[in-house]
């Protein structure tokens, strides 16, 4: 067990950085950020930031040094970076588990091989593989980046083989999957958290809503029967346990109107859809992303409140949103990141709405939301 006191580091000083660092400071842990961003919002709130790149050998040693335990806020962190710092501390998750997250083909082959039902899908290694793909997969379709994809990032819907062609061309001939297009009546993730000793503590089932491809509410807890909860439940812990996974981790499902669960992928890091626990459970996924990492007993994740989570995108920073008037609204938890600029698509922040009754929570998330602008860009 790593106890408080010890120092912990986090690649990466984004956000997900920023809200461990901001747990791991509570609970009296140091830590050490490593970010090249100068004004990364994680850096900011850490004892010490090392402002270098995630291959620099001189800090990564130095980071190994300094730090009893080291995490990632970003599935892509580059193999041989891990590698390094595991002969100086313990890491977690395992470059293997991050491995697995970085890589489509083999995030949805060992879903498959650990019990959870995927798209059907074909491989895409060059433009020799698009004919027998479409022939397997057909319209509808999607093309997705094997790398690198994110918030809807790096693929695209085909109806055709010309439009497959030309959609693998624009998306640059790196390797692909061709997935069948599903018709979705939901998509719900769970987020959990497994320590060493194969103790597992599932958060409830979030229900996804996204808005030009990056998420825009979770409503907790999902709209979903027991029985899918359960068995979604059972095909994430059958994926983290398969993959010897240690940390949080989030399993995106898609549910089909016929009651099927999907499995979408896997997040190797506390999740967008998870910052609800921030608020509404008796245990947040950063908490439960330091107690993992440091072995010590997971935290109750018990949900204390129903809640509806709402991302602030920088779209509806100009102006300025209208603090005081979300603010005024009882129930609404407002969490911002503290980067200084403002972009289309950018995380900026979130808030919570908390409410006795779902319905209650969800009228005050849809009214602030509207009120807000959001929606309107
Ligand atoms: P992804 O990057 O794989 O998470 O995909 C982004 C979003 O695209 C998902 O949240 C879904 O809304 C949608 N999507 C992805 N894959 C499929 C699929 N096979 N069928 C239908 N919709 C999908």
């Amino acid at each position: 067990m790593i106890l408080p006191g010890a120092t912990l580091g986090v690649l990466g000083g984004g956000q997900l950085g920023r809200m461990f660092t901001l747990a791991a400071k509570v609970m009296g842990y140091r830590v050490v950020v490593l970010d090249p961003d100068p004004a990364s919002p994680a850096g900011e709130l850490a004892d010490i930031h090392l402002k270098a790149d995630y291959r620099d050998a001189v800090a990564l040693l130095r980071m190994g040094d300094l730090c009893d335990a080291v995490t990632t806020e970003f599935e892509n962190v580059p193999a041989a970076s891990l590698d390094m710092l595991a002969k100086h501390c313990f890491v977690a998750p395992t470059p293997a588990a991050l491995a697995v997250a970085q890589d489509r083909l083999a995030e949805k082959s060992r879903a498959r091989e650990f019990g959870c039902d995927t798209a059907p899908f074909a491989n895409i290694e060059s433009a020799d593989d698009l004919a027998p793909a479409w022939e397997r997969i057909a319209a509808p379709a999607l093309l997705k980046t094997r790398r690198l994809g994110y918030d809807g990032k790096g693929q695209a819907r085909v109806g055709s083989l010309d439009e497959l062609r030309a959609a693998y061309a624009e998306l640059g001939g790196v390797p692909c999957l061709l997935e069948g297009f599903l018709a979705l009546e939901r998509e719900v993730s769970v987020v959990l958290a497994r320590n060493q000793d194969d103790e597992i503590a599932f958060f409830p089932l979030a229900e996804n809503q996204h808005r030009q491809g990056i998420l825009d509410i979770s409503i907790v807890p999902a709209r979903v029967s027991d029985s899918i909860a359960s068995d979604a439940r059972r095909m994430a812990a059958g994926l983290a346990h398969g993959l010897d996974y240690v940390g949080v981790m989030a399993v995106e499902f898609f549910i089909l109107s016929d009651g099927r669960i999907v499995f979408n992928e896997m997040a190797p890091r506390p999740h967008n859809s998870g910052h609800f626990t921030l608020d509404a459970c008796a245990t947040d996924q950063f908490q439960q992303q330091v107690r993992a990492l440091c072995g010590l007993p997971l935290g109750d994740p018990r949900l204390l409140s129903p809640v509806v989570m709402v991302n602030l995108l920088g779209d509806v920073w100009q102006p300025l949103p209208d603090w005081e008037k979300l603010l005024r609204r009882p129930g609404v938890q407002l969490h911002l990141y503290g980067k200084a600029e403002a972009r289309a698509g950018r995380k900026m922040g979130h808030y919570n709405c908390l409410a006795e009754t779902l319905d209650a929570a969800l009228r005050i998330a849809l009214d602030s939301r509207a009120e807000l602008g959001i929606g309107n860009t």
